[in-house]
């Protein structure tokens, strides 16, 4: 029970964003009534949906509005067809997402992948991989690391060669830097801990200390960082072992901490077990203020133009999105479970979208993005 506003900006966007939005925002009011939160939430364009309505894909209003509130549920942005004339830098992708990405500092990003056993047939993996169903949380590093460090460019080369008739020889070199300070990494570190708190109270950190500087020291200030929380047992992992143990044996894993390289790759690698992008919810945190951690939450997937407006998207990954805001900005975890229960209830009843049905599965029920919230909403509300 809580009675502090909980001030939630709600970006919809382009393609399947407004549908699933929609479900995500009608469980969220049943959660928010059984657990009597008071919710203000502002609905805002963005995307191209921004452009059509302000002339920009993030309107000055929507990034106003994102200011007053204390986390952003985020749908998608970004239509492939639509004018490709568009400078680069203020199409949607780049114009809105990065943008807030870079405006709210956000610097660390959650991406939980469950496979709940009824899905098994989902799953890239034999089912004797997939013990009792899969529950990982990948925690990455997002503002550091290869992607940010300077220098970073491309330059050109004069190599002399003495004696060869073709003069000097010429070519381009591409430079890219690693750098983490101890501060950036103590801080993902601690975001890793107090997820896994929440969890099974396991932290695998990736590294390549073997090789890298920055694998040395990343392994040092996460050793240290642990000491905090003695309750959650550490392990390091070099990248490549990681990699093949994720196919191999991705049970042994409860959160699964990364720079952020090599969380962008391991990552993409762990949604591959889930199935569908249409299970997968993220979450991205900046600074803690108080009770509140200002976060953006968001489905792993697309606008996915193929299937908008048919009321064929699997609206979960932004259901799910929207558990994350309540665990990670609000520290509501008591409605956070309820909105995962609700979730695995309408997967017991048998209910599917289209990308997780399987005609074998003769308990299964093919529905429409509107059923499945339907059904989400009703099991939150019983
Ligand atoms: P996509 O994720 O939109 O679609 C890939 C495939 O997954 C499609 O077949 C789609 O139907 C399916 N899919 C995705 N979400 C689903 C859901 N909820 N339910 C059922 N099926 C789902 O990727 P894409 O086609 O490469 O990109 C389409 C547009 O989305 C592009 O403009 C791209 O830039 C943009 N995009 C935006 C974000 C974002 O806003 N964060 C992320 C990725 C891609």
């Amino acid at each position: 029970m809580s009675s502090a506003t909980l001030k939630i900006a709600a970006l919809a966007g382009d393609g399947i964003g407004p549908e699933v939005m929609r479900e995500a925002l009608k469980v969220l009011r049943a959660v928010g009534q059984k657990y009597s939160l008071n919710l203000h939430i502002t609905e805002a364009p963005v995307g191209w949906a921004g452009i059509d309505a302000a002339g920009k894909a993030l309107p000055d209003a929507t990034l106003e509005v994102c200011r007053q509130s204390d986390a952003i549920l985020f749908g998608s942005v970004g239509l492939p067809d639509r004018d490709p004339t568009i400078p680069k830098d203020q199409r949607p992708e780049r114009a809105a997402l990065l943008r807030l990405r870079k405006e709210f500092s956000l610097f660390a990003n959650l991406r939980p992948v469950q496979l709940p056993k009824a899905l098994a047939h989902a799953c890239p993996l034999r089912p004797e991989r997939q013990g009792d169903g899969l529950d990982l949380l990948v925690v990455r590093e997002l503002t550091g690391g290869m992607y940010f460090g300077q220098p970073k460019k491309t330059e050109e080369v004069i190599e002399a060669r003495e004696g060869h008739e073709g003069g000097p020889r010429r070519f381009l070199r591409a430079i890219d830097t690693m750098v983490y300070t101890e501060p950036e990494i103590e801080r993902i570190a601690h975001v890793s801990f107090q997820a896994a708190q929440l969890r099974r109270k396991k932290v695998t950190s990736i590294d390549k200390a073997n090789v890298l500087e920055n694998g040395i020291l990343w392994r040092e200030v996460v050793t240290r960082v642990a000491k905090a929380y003695p309750e959650v047992t550490v392990e390091h992992m070099f990248v490549d072992n990681a990699a093949m143990q994720l196919m191999l044996k991705p049970t042994q894993f409860d959160v699964v901490l990364c720079e952020n390289m090599f969380g962008d790759i391991l990552s993409d690698e762990a949604a591959a077990l889930a199935g569908s992008l249409g299970m997968l919810p993220s979450a991205s945190l900046g600074n803690t203020s108080g009770e509140k951690t200002f976060g953006l939450y968001e489905p792993a997937g697309g606008t996915a133009p193929d299937i908008a407006g048919k009321n064929l998207a699997n609206p979960i990954a932004q259901i799910l999105s929207a558990a994350l805001m309540l665990r990670y900005s609000f520290k509501q975890e008591a409605a956070a479970r309820a909105i995962e229960a609700g979730v695995s209830a309408a997967i017991a009843q048998g209910l599917r979208t289209g990308d997780i049905y399987n005609p074998a599965d003769a308990a299964a029920k093919k529905v429409g993005t509107t059923e499945m919230g339907d059904a989400i909403a009703g099991a939150v509300a019983a």
